[in-house]
C-alpha cells in the first residue's frame, strides 16, 4: 500500500522518499500542493531523483468523469478497489468549490438518499480525503471553497476529517481559510459539540429535511438518537460560540415536507437561530417512493416561507444534474 504523501511532515517526506536534504522534500511538497503529482514532472528536482522516483505520488485514481455546465463529478478508486465520488462545482463566475466525501457509503441510511442505501463500507483516512481535493484541482482551476457534502457523515469520521481539514487549511499547504470550509451533518449532536469545542471557525450545515420530529424520525434514523430538541440545543450552543450563520439543508419531498404546516414548524425550529434554509428539490432516485415537487409546489412553499419571514435560498442542485443525487455515481460503480 502506498502512503499518502500529503499527510507527511517534511521530515517524514525525507524519510519516505530517501532524501538527504530537507530542501528536496520541500520541492516535492511544493509540487504536490500545486497538483503536480508525477515526480518526473517536478522539474526543480534533480534528474537523478526524477529518474529514481518515476511514478505518480497519488494513492488513488480517477476512474470516471462526468461533466455538466456547472459541475464536474469524479469517481475515485481507492487502493482497496472501493470507489468514492467528489465534485467540482462552479458558480458560473470564477468561484470553484470542491464537494468531498468523508466515508465510503454511510451508516445513517436516510430514506431519500442514494448513499444511505449502500450502508457504511468504511471510513476514509485523511489522505483519501485530501487526494479528492487534489484530483479536483488537477482539473485546472483554482478552488477556493470546500464543502463536505459528498458521501458519508463527516462528523462520524471526526479524527481523519479534522486531520484532512488541517492540511487543507495549513497556509504552507493548500491555504484554504476555515471560513471557506463547510461541514454538512445529518445532525450528529456529539460531533457538533466536538466541532464547537475545537473552536475553528469552520461553517456548519445541517440536513434538516423537516422540522417535525415524527416525520424526521421516519426519514432519518439519526433523529431517533438525537431528536430536534437536542439538535437545536447543540446548534444554539455552536452558534453562541462561533457566532456565525448555520445553513439548514432542506431537501424538498413532494407531499411530505412542503405544506403550510411544514413551513410553520420550520419557523418554530429556526426561532433564535441565525440560519439560512437551503432548499434543494429532491433529486429522483430509481426505486425510491419519493417524488420531486413541481415548480408550482415549490413556489407555494417558498411564498409560505417568505410570509413567515424565514430566510431561504433555492438552489437548483448543482452537480446533481450530472449523475443524480449524492453518492449515485459511486454506488453504481461499487456494485459492478
Ligand atoms: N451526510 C451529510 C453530508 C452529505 S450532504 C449530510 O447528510 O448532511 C448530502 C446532502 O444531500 C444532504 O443535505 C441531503 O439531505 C441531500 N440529499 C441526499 N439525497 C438527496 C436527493 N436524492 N436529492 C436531493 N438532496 C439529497
Ligand atoms: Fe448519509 Fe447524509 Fe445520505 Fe443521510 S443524507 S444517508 S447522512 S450521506
Amino acid at each position: 500500500m502506498k502512503t499518502c504523501l500529503y499527510t507527511l511532515s517534511i521530515e517524514e517526506l525525507m524519510q519516505s522518499l530517501h532524501f538527504e536534504k530537507k530542501f528536496q522534500a520541500r520541492i516535492v511538497r511544493d509540487n504536490l500542493v500545486k497538483g503536480i503529482t508525477d515526480f518526473s514532472k517536478m522539474t526543480s528536482l534533480s534528474k537523478k531523483d526524477r529518474e529514481r522516483l518515476n511514478y505518480d505520488a497519488l494513492t488513488t485514481k480517477v476512474v470516471s468523469k462526468e461533466e455538466s455546465e456547472s459541475a464536474i463529478k469524479l469517481a475515485i478508486e481507492l487502493q482497496d478497489g472501493l470507489v468514492i465520488e467528489c465534485v467540482r462545482l462552479s458558480d458560473g463566475k470564477d468561484r470553484y468549490t470542491a464537494c468531498l466525501s468523508s466515508q465510503v457509503g454511510c451508516a445513517m441510511g436516510c430514506a431519500f438518499c442514494k448513499t444511505g442505501t449502500m450502508g457504511l463500507k468504511r471510513n476514509l483516512d485523511a489522505g483519501e480525503i485530501i487526494e479528492q481535493f487534489v484530483h479536483l484541482t488537477q482539473l485546472g482551476e483554482n478552488i477556493s471553497h470546500i464543502v463536505f457534502m459528498g458521501m458519508g457523515e463527516p462528523l462520524n469520521n471526526f479524527g481523519p476529517l479534522m486531520e484532512a481539514v488541517t492540511v487543507l487549511h495549513n497556509p504552507e499547504m493548500f491555504d484554504i481559510s476555515y471560513r471557506k470550509i463547510t461541514i454538512s451533518t445529518s445532525g450528529y449532536v456529539p460531533g457538533i459539540i466536538k466541532l464547537r469545542e475545537l473552536g475553528f471557525p469552520i461553517k456548519l450545515a445541517v440536513s434538516l429535511v423537516t422540522a417535525n420530529d415524527e416525520k424526521r424520525s421516519r426519514l432519518m434514523r439519526i433523529n431517533n438518537a438525537y431528536p430536534l430538541s437536542q439538535l437545536k440545543k447543540a446548534l444554539l450552543s455552536f452558534q453562541h460560540h462561533e457566532n456565525k450563520r448555520i445553513t439548514l439543508e432542506y431537501c424538498m419531498l413532494k407531499d411530505y415536507n412542503i405544506s403550510k404546516e411544514d413551513a410553520e414548524e420550520l419557523k418554530k425550529f429556526v426561532a433564535g437561530l441565525d440560519a439560512l434554509i437551503n432548499l434543494i428539490p429532491w433529486n429522483p432516485i430509481e426505486g425510491m417512493r419519493f417524488k420531486t415537487p413541481s415548480d408550482e409546489e415549490i413556489r407555494e412553499f417558498t411564498s409560505n416561507l417568505k410570509s413567515l419571514g424565514i430566510n431561504y435560498s433555492l438552489r437548483r442542485s448543482k452537480g446533481r444534474d450530472i449523475s443524480g443525487a449524492c453518492g449515485q455515481l459511486a454506488t453504481k460503480i461499487n456494485k459492478d
